[in-house]
């Protein structure tokens, strides 16, 4: 099945296209909510982190202290790396895992870090979602009300628009309205649709 990945900045507008995308009826394979079922007690994942990072990770009821695990990172580079050879393989097995079991004509791959994990190899075609940061900022501060010297501080670990648009076969320029969103993607699923019809009937 042809997999499109969907990436961009924080608050491009990711989220609000994949659910148009999903309003069109095709899946959505997003990498964030798999990370966190990865992670639920129990999970195989969860306890390789406890492995590596000990017990201080997990909460008294054995559930993953996010917190505790991101200051750990934050202040250890290897601890990182560490953090990061375990979750993005298991992530990436679980969504090839789903789409597997999906019967669609295409399915979308949310992966907000696909250019900084490298992982382009996932997918057939790379869609971008972009829009000037000015606007990145003003959306994240109107939906989540953080501090903007905070979201620059994110803005800084992501990469720049510019290397995400350099990788993308498919762009979103996410300025306008919500119905300019709503028809960009409505296009892009006929692309998607006529590309899919040509794969499987060549
Ligand atoms: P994050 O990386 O933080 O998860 P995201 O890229 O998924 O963000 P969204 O949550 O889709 O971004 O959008 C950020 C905010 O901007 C949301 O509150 C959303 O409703 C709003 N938004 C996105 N696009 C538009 C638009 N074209 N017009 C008005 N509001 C928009």
């Amino acid at each position: 099945m042809l997999k499109i990945g969907l990436t961009g900045g924080i608050g491009s507008g990711k989220s609000t296209v994949a659910g148009i995308f999903q309003q069109l009826g095709i899946p959505v394979i997003d990498a964030d909510e798999i990370a966190h079922e990865l992670v639920e007690p129990g999970k195989p994942v969860l306890e390789k982190l406890a492995a590596e990072f000990g017990p201080g990770i997990l909460t008294h009821g054995g559930e993953l202290d996010r917190k505790a695990l991101r200051n750990l990172v934050f202040h250890d580079p290897r601890a990182k790396s560490k953090l990061e050879a375990i979750m993005h393989p298991a992530v990436f097995a679980e969504m090839k895992r789903q789409a597997e079991k999906i019967q669609a004509p295409y399915c979308i791959f949310a992966i907000p870090l696909l250019i900084e994990t490298d992982s382009q190899a996932l997918v057939d075609r790379i869609l971008v979602v972009d829009c000037p940061e000015r606007l990145q900022i003003e959306r994240v501060k109107e939906r989540d009300g953080l501090d903007e010297s905070l979201i620059k501080r994110i803005l800084a670990t992501q990469a720049t628009r510019q290397e995400r648009i350099a990788q993308a076969h498919d762009l979103i320029v996410n300025t306008g309205d919500l119905s300019l969103l709503e028809k960009q993607v409505r296009d892009l699923h006929q692309n998607y649709l006529n590309l899919s019809r040509r794969r499987n009937d060549p």
